[in-house]
């Protein structure tokens, strides 16, 4: 807790502010009586770790910066109509990503399941109600994507009641594009994994009148992906806002085309009789999306620098000894920042990879990094500052430890 709110809570307490003053460790409830700052990992004994892979969603996605939570604290403390929130931030999003419209989903998972029924419903409020179940109802019941395109996170849109067919190449996407074709999905971050590329598939998608849709949940930075999709014109375009916009883990964006957003919405909480029912956002997490967006553009990629650095740091450390090898470089897709690549030759270095993954691991503190096949692999961008010097001088110590 900052020391100006610590300061505004003891305002309201009749006596003990001065014992209190100061003590940065001390919390106040909402009743003004001092409590002490109870630390739940460590009582929980749940291990926490230097986080050296990246915005992975089973290791809790991305760490949100200050102004985030005092967002989400603050604006916990009124209530307000959840449907003109969302309007408000949604036209203020749609402004930072040249869009016609937007809004704030429960992850880029619900953007998908959101933006397809949106697709399937049009403006239609009967239709949001019988979804999934697309027989009977005139719904179009076909979603085309390249081969290469369909993994696991088009659940969203199989969640809808939707098949997926998969095409090989722009003759086969013709020949399957018919009266029941609902949507055209690309995924951004398989954009090599596919013969039709961004731009021809628009262009194919409009030559028969079906809308588009991208998921680039992962891919920022750069910062102008934000806008690059809406500018192209795609119809609907789904990012993570847990990822490295670092806003609240369970947050996402849809964007795209005004009807089909507000089409989206009628399947989207708070109405009840919806899919989308159990993809709430409240008001902390749109108010903590909007403030980390806003930041994430403010800051563009000025931050690139210090990553660098970051990796610079743990370069240096284990470049050079004895039977190891390293390489900089930035994936081109989905954690899309500086990343390290440390190698090491087995038959000078006396470790398996899954030995030095659990030996950072079980250190103190504990690091993640990403396996590789005698090597790691890390990125330093969603680590606190600082915390690169300590993985650099753990990953060292077990390197040469393990020279025969
Ligand atoms: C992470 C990810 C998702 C899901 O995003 P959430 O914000 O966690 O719901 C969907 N698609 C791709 C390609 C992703 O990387």
């Amino acid at each position: 807790m900052k020391r100006r709110d610590l300061i505004k809570g003891l305002t309201l307490l009749p006596i003990a502010g001065g014992a209190l003053a100061g003590t940065a460790q001390a919390a106040v409830n909402s009743a003004g009586a001092a409590i002490a700052k109870r630390d739940l990992y460590k009582e929980l004994g749940v291990r926490t770790f230097i986080n050296g892979r990246g915005t992975i969603t089973f290791m809790t996605g991305s760490l949100m910066h200050d102004e985030v939570l005092d967002t989400i604290r603050d604006s916990s403390k009124v209530f307000c109509m959840i449907d003109e929130l969302q309007d408000k931030v949604g036209a203020k999003i749609a402004e930072l990503t040249h869009a016609e419209a937007a809004t704030v989903t429960s992850g880029a998972f619900s953007a998908l399941m959101l933006g397809m029924a949106g697709v399937l419903t049009g403006l239609d409020a009967k239709k949001a109600a019988m979804l999934p179940h697309l027989e009977g109802t005139g719904m179009k019941t076909e979603v085309i994507m390249q081969k290469g395109h369909d993994i696991g996170y088009n659940q969203a849109l199989t969640n809808c009641g939707v098949k997926i067919i998969q095409v090989d190449g722009v003759e086969e996407l013709e020949r399957t594009i018919s009266d029941k074709t609902a949507l055209m999905h690309f995924l951004n971050a398989n954009a090599d994994n596919g013969k039709i590329g961004h731009e021809e598939w628009i262009r194919l998608a409009r030559k028969h009148n079906i809308p588009t849709m991208v998921d680039m949940a992962a891919d920022v930075p750069p910062v102008e992906n934000l806008w690059k999709f809406n500018d192209m014109g795609y119809d609907l375009v789904c990012c993570s806002g847990g990822k490295a916009i670092r806003g609240p883990q369970s947050s996402g964006i849809l964007m795209g085309k005004k009807d089909l957003i507000a089409a989206a919405r009628l399947s989207a909480s708070p109405r009840s009789n919806t899919i989308g029912r159990g993809h709430k956002v409240n008001k902390e997490e749109i108010l903590g999306l909007y403030v980390a967006l806003e930041r994430f553009i403010k800051v563009g990629d000025k931050e690139w620098k210090m990553w660098e650095d970051q990796i610079a740091t743990i370069d240096k450390a284990v470049n050079g000894l004895q039977g190891v090898t390293t390489r900089v470089f930035v994936p081109p897709f989905a954690n899309h920042v500086p990343t390290i690549e440390v190698k090491w030759d087995p038959a000078v270095v006396k470790l398996t990879t899954q030995q030095m993954q659990l030996n950072l691991r079980n250190g103190n503190p504990s690091i993640e990094i990403n396996p590789g096949r005698n090597s790691v692999q890390i990125a330093t961008f969603v680590m606190v500052p600082g915390e690169e010097k300590i993985v650099a001088n753990r990953l060292k110590e077990e390197l040469a430890k393990a020279v025969v």
